[in-house]
């Protein structure tokens, strides 16, 4: 079997094979840390975190780089609003962010790099940028000029009319001063009188939203890589711009080999916002359930879903997660029983069977919602059987694929490993 994955760009399922000799590059866009973290964003990251687990457990070594949006136009706001410095704000909430996703069992990335500290290497890209025609300076500012990149519109599918009102909706001003075209993208920008500023050859300023992404995914992976991920609002124009920018200035393409991206929440058949007032926040929700009982009630939907939270399936997934965590606790009892789960092929045809099928499900674009049930069904088998073999192996397959692929602690997992600091990309 071979694991396809389902990439954005090209609308199809492919094999996934690394592009090189390296680890395989994974970039998953991270959040801007201006506000408390609500279930859609666990979705993502949890999503993008059984990915990264199932290709561990593949064989792949994985490079695994997330963003922190430290300086941006929705932090800049809020942080003058509650008249806060707009870093402690962000390390406020990353903290917070970092404490939830170490409760929902996340391995944390290997890079977490601040785009406040890779300014230089947004810079340099503004500068190819304009050297190679794909921008323009006005007025203090750096524009991406949409016309000057023929396939832009290629990631979403977009046609250029319609375009417009979703990146108006995104935090693109159509009528900023000195834009050719109202779509063109700020690459560098002039900052207000109270909000922080770079030197630049283009005059004092910030970064725009779309080059921290391009910038630091690059310094990190290269010019070329395996996956890049995020939600699914963020296809466009967020990730359609980064193509453009990066393509554009490293003259290579593709950038990215799988677009991937987790599908949106919704409560009770309403779009989760804040607007509507109906955000299910991680923190509310891990005052009520432990880490797996959430994790599990994430899984049990395919990542590309849109899916709709109902607080009856909260209380299915902590009872189904309990019986998994019974399940992998009757196999450690009977430990010195334990087979040599390295060799499939020594496995009790039952387990050998459920195990076979688990593993199909997630080779078919990480079909989660397919594989829970053969682990479920492991779990029956271990709980029910009088067979001490089959109830070890069975409750021991538990623990391997639920542990180390879907992520769940089951209670006998010591927790992986720590979270990074967030300024762990310093040292990187
Ligand atoms: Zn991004």
């Amino acid at each position: 079997m071979t694991l396809r994955l389902y990439d954005t760009r090209t609308r199809e399922k492919r094999a996934f094979a690394p592009l090189g000799e390296g680890p395989v590059g994974m970039y998953v866009c991270g959040v801007t840390p201006y506000d408390t973290g609500h279930l859609g964003h666990a979705f993502t990251y949890v999503s993008f975190d059984v990915l990264h687990r199932y290709l561990e457990y593949l064989g792949h070594a994985v490079r695994y780089v997330q963003n922190l949006t430290d300086v941006d136009d929705d932090l800049l706001r809020r942080a003058r609003e509650l008249g806060e410095d707009y870093l402690a704000l962000g390390n406020r909430h990353v903290t917070a962010f970092l404490t939830e996703m170490a409760a929902l069992n996340w391995l944390p990335p290997d890079v977490y790099p601040r785009a406040t500290r890779h300014i230089p290497q947004m810079q340099a890209m503004v500068a190819r940028l304009l050297e190679g025609g794909c921008a323009y300076q006005a007025d203090g500012h750096v524009y991406f000029s949409v016309d000057a990149w023929p396939t832009y519109g290629e990631l979403s599918g977009l046609p250029r009319e319609a375009m417009l009102p979703i990146a108006n909706e995104r935090g693109n001003v159509p009528d900023m001063r000195g834009k050719r075209d109202p779509l063109d993208f700020v690459l560098w920008q002039p900052s207000g009188p109270d909000e922080p500023s770079w030197p630049s050859p283009w005059g004092p300023g910030r970064p725009g939203w779309h080059i921290e992404c391009s910038a630091m995914s690059t310094a990190y992976l290269g010019p070329r890589f395996e996956i890049h991920g995020g939600g699914a609002d963020l296809a466009f124009p967020h990730h359609e711009s980064e193509i453009a920018q990066s393509e554009g200035a490293s003259g290579e393409r593709p950038f990215v080999a799988w677009w991937m991206h987790a599908g949106m929440l919704g409560f009770d058949g309403e779009k989760m916002s804040k607007s509507l007032g109906n955000l299910v926040l991680v923190r509310d929700l891990l005052a009520s359930y432990p880490g797996d009982a959430i994790r599990h009630f994430l899984v049990s939907h395919h990542y590309r879903a849109e899916i709709d939270f109902h607080e009856s399936d909260m209380e299915a997934s902590l009872v189904a997660a309990g019986r998994l965590r019974q399940a992998a606790r009757l196999a450690e009892e009977l430990e010195p029983l334990a087979p040599a789960m390295a060799d499939p092929g020594s496995l009790h045809p039952v387990v050998a069977g459920h195990r076979a099928r688990f593993l199909a499900a997630m080779d078919d674009d990480l079909d989660t919602p397919a594989a829970l049930p053969e682990l479920h069904a492991l779990a029956a088998r271990a709980i029910e059987t009088d067979e001490p073999r089959l109830r070890v192996e069975a409750g021991w397959m538990v623990r391997e694929l639920g542990a180390r692929i879907l992520g769940l602690r089951l209670a006998t997992v010591p927790a992986s490993r720590e979270p990074a600091p967030p300024d762990a990309a310093v040292r990187a």
